[in-house]
């Protein structure tokens, strides 16, 4: 079956026609170019989507605008039993489940620390670790790249294989991620979803690829409150499937808190985007 991504603002379910029960399981077994030529009203559809940028996250002390609303992600706010204090949402939700990595499958990142802080990449190693094993994933370090963190980074269309996750710094004149942006935004992430919609109406996705725009033209210690360490950690929940929360507290509100650390509700959401929650596949991907 035909895959492809989708990289906007916004999340889209492309639904071409009712889906009907007809068609049994054994579809699951078409791949690559045998799906479009027997694509039929019952076949399983393309499922194509993205989450980010980031436009809303700022440093402490200015305006908050909030930027996410229910019209432009699907995303769902989940509170815990201690209000206010365990908030995490998950960027994209698709029949009730939020849209992760397959944790079960190592997680390849390369990192463009070219233009970034001396002792930016022990930083952000630093924080694909914490972020690892909050999720209990395995996040392999393919090494450095030139490549600067660009929207186009992400794949337009399916592949056998994709990119890293790239994370990297870069500005406003070199990096459409952060142009046209407030001078506030500290960071910008990009992700890239792709799965199916079964006969039944059930749909599978799996994320499979991100981009992170980290602004250099930012001053910001690399380590403790209101650090790149924050930061990095706030766009790497991001490129797992985390979005933005309005409890003030947590590392992934809209706003960047004077914490040090991923927040209780940050790694409650963490935990179920990880591991716990059981391995992704996607039919035919
Ligand atoms: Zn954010």
């Amino acid at each position: 079956m035909t895959e492809d991504v989708y990289m906007s603002l916004s999340v889209s379910i492309r639904r071409t026609a009712a889906a009907t029960a007809v068609l049994g399981l054994a579809a699951l077994g078409l791949v690559g170019g045998l799906a479009p030529a027997l694509a039929g009203s019952d076949a399983p559809r393309s499922l194509v989507g993205g989450s980010g940028p980031d436009p809303a996250f700022k440093r402490v002390g200015e305006v908050t605008r909030t930027a996410r609303t229910a019209s432009t992600t699907t995303s769902a706010a989940r509170s815990g039993t201690t209000a206010g204090s365990t908030s995490y949402s998950f960027s994209t939700v698709l029949d009730g489940s939020p849209v992760r990595w397959d944790p079960c499958t190592p997680i390849r990142w390369t990192s463009n620390t070219s233009r970034g802080p001396a002792g930016g990449l022990d930083v952000l190693k630093s924080a694909v670790a914490r972020v690892a094993s909050l999720t209990g994933t395995t996040w392999e370090y393919v090494g450095s790249t030139t490549t600067v963190p660009r929207a186009g980074y992400l794949p337009t269309r399916a592949q056998q294989s994709y990119p890293p996750v790239l994370i990297g710094w870069t500005d406003a004149a070199s990096s459409d991620l952060l142009a046209g942006q407030t001078a506030s935004v500290l960071g910008m992430t990009r992700t890239a979803w792709f799965g199916v919609q079964m006969p039944d109406g059930g749909k599978i996705a799996a994320t499979r690829a991100a981009v992170i725009a980290l602004d250099r033209t930012d001053a910001l210690p690399l380590t403790g409150a209101t650090s790149w360490k924050t930061v990095a950690l706030h766009e790497i929940a991001h490129a797992v499937g985390l979005g933005h929360v309005s409890d003030k507290t947590q590392l992934m509100a809209t706003v960047l808190p004077a914490v040090t650390d991923l927040q209780a509700g940050d790694q409650a959401g963490l935990q179920l985007l990880g591991r716990s929650s059981g391995c992704v596949t996607v039919p035919g991907a």
